[in-house]
């Protein structure tokens, strides 16, 4: 697609509304480079699990803040499956940030300020140059608040938790219907509660609720947003 000028695509939104499946797709439309900042967090999380810093149900700040200067998150090219995944310490980890493990702890990870200082700048710096497509929960409102679209991703949990459910057991994992909604829920719940950049709706923000649309349908309305604020 020829378009005017490059931009900064924001999509926020509940967890598993389908946010990085829209952002792949339209980056790859676009010639755009996506970022998951979600995977971000998720990495933090991975690595405070495999260093033994979480222990009990409990996080031990602490130590983990001791150590964020050891963590390394990129986003690389994989030859193989040509799809770009995320790596820690040059550690392909794109699989095991998806577990149910780390999902049941990332929202408490990320919570935590001086974490999301950290990912925030990080992100600040990979977004500097335009032409980038950045998903998670607060880029609209804290990370690019002058973003040149903003979006905001919804659907019923139902509808969220089945996705994920679908997603976590093509990738092997033994989990339930009902713990997955519980995880979905319970992160919204954090995430839209927490004290530091809590998950809202950024007033310029188009809303898509997806829970009755169809990938290809949401896919159109969100070409056509993209259409008009490149030619803004
Ligand atoms: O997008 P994803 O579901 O992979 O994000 C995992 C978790 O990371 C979210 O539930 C949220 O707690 C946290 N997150 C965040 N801010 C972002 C992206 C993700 O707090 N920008």
């Amino acid at each position: 697609m020829e378009t005017t000028k490059k931009i900064i695509i924001a999509i926020d939104g509940h967890s598993s509304t389908g946010k990085s499946t829209v952002a792949k797709e339209l980056a790859e439309h676009l010639n755009y480079t996506y970022i998951d900042t979600g995977a971000m967090y998720r990495s933090v999380s991975l690595f405070a699990l495999e260093q033994g810093f979480i222990k009990d149900d409990t996080i031990n700040k602490e130590l983990l803040l001791k150590n964020l200067n050891k963590i390394s998150i990129d986003f690389t090219k994989n030859t193989e499956t040509g799809r770009v995944e995320t790596f820690l310490n040059s550690k392909n980890v794109e699989k095991k940030i998806r577990s149910l493990e780390v999902s049941s702890y990332v929202s408490h990870i990320a919570s935590i300020s001086e974490v999301r200082k950290l990912l925030v700048l990080q992100q600040q710096i990979m977004g500097q140059q335009k032409g980038i497509v950045m998903d998670g929960r607060d880029i609209g409102t804290v990370v690019f608040p002058d973003a040149d679209l903003k979006l905001f991703m919804t659907a019923s949990s139902e509808v969220r938790a089945t996705r994920r459910y679908e997603e976590l057991i093509s990738n092997g994992e033994k989990v339930s219907y009902k713990e997955v909604l519980q995880n979905v829920e319970e992160r919204d719940y954090i995430d839209s509660n927490r004290e530091d950049s809590p998950l809202v709706r950024a007033h310029d923000a188009y809303l898509i609720d997806n829970s009755k649309l169809s990938r290809s349908q949401q896919f159109k309305v969100i070409l056509n947003l993209v259409e008009k604020a490149t030619k803004a």
